[in-house]
């Protein structure tokens, strides 16, 4: 059974299931996969093969008892931001090498409690904060369409894992684009649900009115079936919506004739490269064969977005990481002389220096002097930002555009100019400073890279983009290539 693999979630489901083969022989071969990919693609942080294995034993039990959850015997990949109990979560920093969590991120939770088999964790930058993976303490990862790639980040791992199908599917989290972005240079499908949909409790936080966690999968239909399970209230986390969650599978097969497509005028600019736009056309002319009306919507406000965000997002992350002072948890210098010593060498050795330089932004624009000049006015963009949206959900059913100006850069390409790196996220920034739900999916290559579609959708309107993921998927087959090395 080598080509295990190659199934879908849905698949591999189905045919545990039905006994066609066992969990422990599936999370075997995957984990087979993720060993001998670590030296070229270093996608994993901490690999569990042990417990897998055991807990594979178990899921194969409750399948001959007939007693399986929708998915006993999976395999799924974290990315190591979610808090595993018992395993570490370091978050891609020195500073929580050491860091093992006495509990589960609620996803975590649910997603073991669906009869999910955790087979590791996912490499990533450091507190997320980053878009190639070349962040991490733990060295970058490399793309599995061309390894002198970046795979994307922050969720560089967990894309990569997937695209190289070391794992059927992975968790991750979206804050300014980690989980879009990634998922279109790798080649696959990703999904960031809205703001609340999913608790963020037991996610290590970056920008907490930011964070989300979702999903990455070969397909739409792999992505509903996971946030299915992981989506829903959670009273451990204050943001969380309680929302009834419906059925994000059972709502996939929904006819697209007749659905109003926006297209992103700002998102079609003179930064996206020509062959990228090409590839963006031509799917949105596969949805116009489906029956969709496409027109171009206009959002002012919304070139805003990348100055807003290296406000927003650094201010919160200087107050969330605050709590990294050698004294409760995560990396302690040695020997400290007195107090301060120890807070600022642990703090000075456990942070490497993207975490570093987002925490001093931070503190400066929250600073008394600079306050009302940066961070209240950026969240006032914020604002016309989120009402941009809101006008264009008033005539449209779901905004389409690209997912990345560029398919995949160099590793190295980007590192000595941070802000050419942000400008990465120009096109995913948005949806998440409104809070709204949005997907990225395969829709062509250049040059043997990957290039995504992103759809964004109103809030809470996750069947909906996903349905129209699926339509795309079941009319083309982007998302079925798999990287020549991996298949
Ligand atoms: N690339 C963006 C940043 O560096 C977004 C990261 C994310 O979504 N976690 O902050």
């Amino acid at each position: 059974m080598t080509d295990l693999h190659r199934k879908t979630l849905v698949e591999l489901a189905a045919g545990l299931r039905a006994r066609r083969f066992s969990s422990v022989e599936l999370v075997r071969a995957y984990l087979e996969r993720i060993e001998a990919s670590q030296a070229t693609l270093n996608a994993f942080i901490s690999i569990t093969g042990e417990s897998a294995l055991r807990d594979a034993q178990a899921a194969d039990a409750a399948l001959a008892a007939g007693a399986a959850g929708p998915l006993t015997g999976v395999p799924i990949a974290h990315k190591d931001l979610f808090c595993t109990q018992g395993v570490r979560t370091s978050c891609g920093s020195r500073m929580l090498d050491n860091f093992v969590s006495p509990y589960d991120a609620t996803v975590v939770a649910k997603l073991k409690a669906a009869g999910a088999i955790t087979l590791g964790k996912t490499n990533m930058d450091e507190f997320a904060m980053g878009s190639s993976n070349e962040t991490s303490y733990y060295g970058p990862v490399r793309n599995p369409w061309n390894t002198g790639m970046v795979p994307g980040g922050s969720s560089g791992g967990s894309a990569a894992a997937v695209a190289a199908r070391l794992a059927p599917v992975a968790t991750a989290t979206d804050t300014g684009g980690s989980i879009r972005q990634p998922a279109a240079l790798c080649g696959v499908t990703g999904i960031k649900p809205t703001y609340g949909r999913v608790s963020r409790y037991g996610m290590v936080a970056f920008a907490s009115s930011l964070d989300q966690g979702g999903v990455l999968a070969t397909t739409a239909m792999d992505a509903a079936l996971v946030l299915r399970e992981m989506a829903g209230f959670d009273s451990n986390d204050s943001t969380s919506v309680d929302v009834p969650v419906p059925d994000y599978v059972a709502g996939l097969e929904q006819p697209l004739a007749g659905l109003k497509v926006g297209l992103l005028k700002e998102f079609f600019d003179k930064g996206l490269e020509r062959r990228t736009e090409k590839c963006i056309r031509e799917a949105l002319r596969v949805y116009e064969s489906l029956g969709a009306v496409l027109s171009e919507v206009s959002l002012p406000s919304l070139p805003l977005s990348v100055p807003v965000y290296y406000v927003v997002a650094p201010a919160e992350c200087s107050s969330n990481l605050a709590r990294f002072d050698g004294v409760r948890f995560g990396h302690r210098c040695a020997n400290p002389r007195d107090l301060q010593d120890l807070y600022r060498r642990s703090r000075g050795e456990g942070f490497g220096a993207e975490v570093k330089r987002r925490i001093m932004t931070g503190t400066y624009v929250l600073s008394a002097g600079y306050f009302d000049a940066y961070y209240l006015k950026a969240q006032r963009v914020r604002q016309l930002i989120n009402a941009d949206f809101i006008r264009a959900f008033q005539s449209v059913d779901v905004l389409m555009g690209p997912t990345t100006p560029t398919p995949a850069f160099a590793i190295g390409a980007k590192t000595s100019d941070p802000v050419t790196m942000y400008l990465n996220d120009i096109y995913t920034i948005g949806a998440n400073l409104a809070g709204l739900p949005a997907a990225s999916i395969p829709c062509g290559f250049v040059e043997g890279l990957p290039v995504g579609l992103q759809i964004v959708g109103p809030h809470f309107s996750e069947a909906r983009v996903l349905a129209v993921a699926h339509a795309f998927q079941r009319d083309t087959d982007w998302h079925s290539r798999v990287p020549r090395d991996y298949a």
